[in-house]
């Protein structure tokens, strides 16, 4: 079993430098996340068209020849559902609670066309993308109560909608990777399991606790908001299995810090509550640990010099099971 240490941030932060910083912070897996929110469909748009740039392919190898693997990991359904189908195709969008077809968020996960379609869009992206590894974040729209309130899809929660759409978009995978895997994220209204809906194989969990407070451990039981988001962790790893499981936390997400707003402010991690995260995540059995780490690039560094990554390098290996066992 391989042990991930991740960091995720914009594709367009990437550049050279970042080859020797996390070759010396021992980071093996890093995400690159287009830009989420309203136009996430065009920031998706916009990293496939930079994927394919010569100095990026370039980039990519260098990072693989350090043993860095190259990963995509986005807010995908906009792309994958061009909202201009709605047109054609209302049916196939979600119903809002006062039952109207909205082309807002997401799908009607109840339409086996829909369905279909998405698992097409899915394949295609995978080829789009292709980076060498087997393992894909397409992740759902970004918000709160995005799901379809149709009559068929209305007694199903936030998580089982989104696992119908993730086994949808997986078996479209496969069609084009045999052995791929595929997250299910454990975020916002999807952060409790699924209930109704079973995972098809290959389908792992990616366990993302926006609604924490980065500034107490998550398990610290004083803290009534990381008390809400660690509640569902044990029913997660349980329904999903610890095979492949993934932290996606946001102990370096400067974004996040930054009010989503630049210029980026210097990021000051927090060291104690990471690393009591990190042995308790451990101790779960999460196999793999990431964080955000977005707002670190050029821009950043200009203004605050070198971004603490070294040192969340370290903090992931005091956590790990081979730094345990050598
Ligand atoms: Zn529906």
């Amino acid at each position: 079993m391989r042990e991930r240490r991740g960091i995720l941030f914009h594709p367009e932060e990437l550049d050279e430098s970042w080859i020797e910083r996390l070759e010396e912070a021992h980071i093996d897996t890093l995400g690159l996340h287009p830009v989420g929110g309203a136009a996430a469909d065009r920031s998706l748009e916009e990293a496939v068209r930079r994927h394919l740039l010569p100095e990026n392919v370039r980039l990519r190898e260098a990072l693989g020849r350090r043993g860095v693997a190259v990963e995509y990991e986005a807010h995908a359904m906009a792309w994958l559902l061009p909202r201009s189908l709605f047109d054609v195709k209302p049916e196939w969008f979600r119903m809002d609670e006062t039952g109207a077809r909205r082309a807002d968020f997401n799908l009607c996960v109840s339409n086996q066309d829909a369905l279909e379609y998405l698992a097409a869009r899915a394949e295609q992206l995978a080829r789009l993308l292709e980076t060498g590894q087997e393992r894909y974040f397409f992740w759902l729209d970004d918000g709160r109560d995005l799901r379809c309130h149709c009559p068929r899809c209305r007694e199903l929660s936030a998580g089982d909608q989104q696992l119908l759409a993730v086994n949808a978009m997986l078996r479209g995978i496969r069609r084009y990777k045999s052995g791929a895997s595929l997250a299910y994220l454990a975020y916002v209204d999807t952060i409790t399991a699924p209930e109704k809906i079973a995972p098809a194989r290959g389908v792992f969990l990616e366990y993302a606790p926006f609604d924490r407070d980065s500034h107490a451990p998550l398990f610290d039981p004083k803290s009534e908001k990381n008390a809400a988001q660690a509640r569902s962790i044990g029913a997660l790893l349980e329904f999903f299995g610890r095979e492949g499981s993934q932290v996606l936390e946001y102990w370096m997400d400067n974004s996040r810090f930054s009010g989503w707003k630049k210029p980026p402010k210097e990021l000051i991690l927090d060291e104690d509550v990471m690393r009591g995260d990190v042995r308790a995540y451990r101790e779960m059995g999460f196999e793999n640990i990431t964080s955000f780490g977005c707002y670190l690039g050029a821009d950043y560094r200009a203004l605050w010099g070198e971004p603490p990554v070294r040192r969340y390098g370290e903090i992931l290996r005091e956590g790990g099971r081979e730094h345990a066992h050598p």
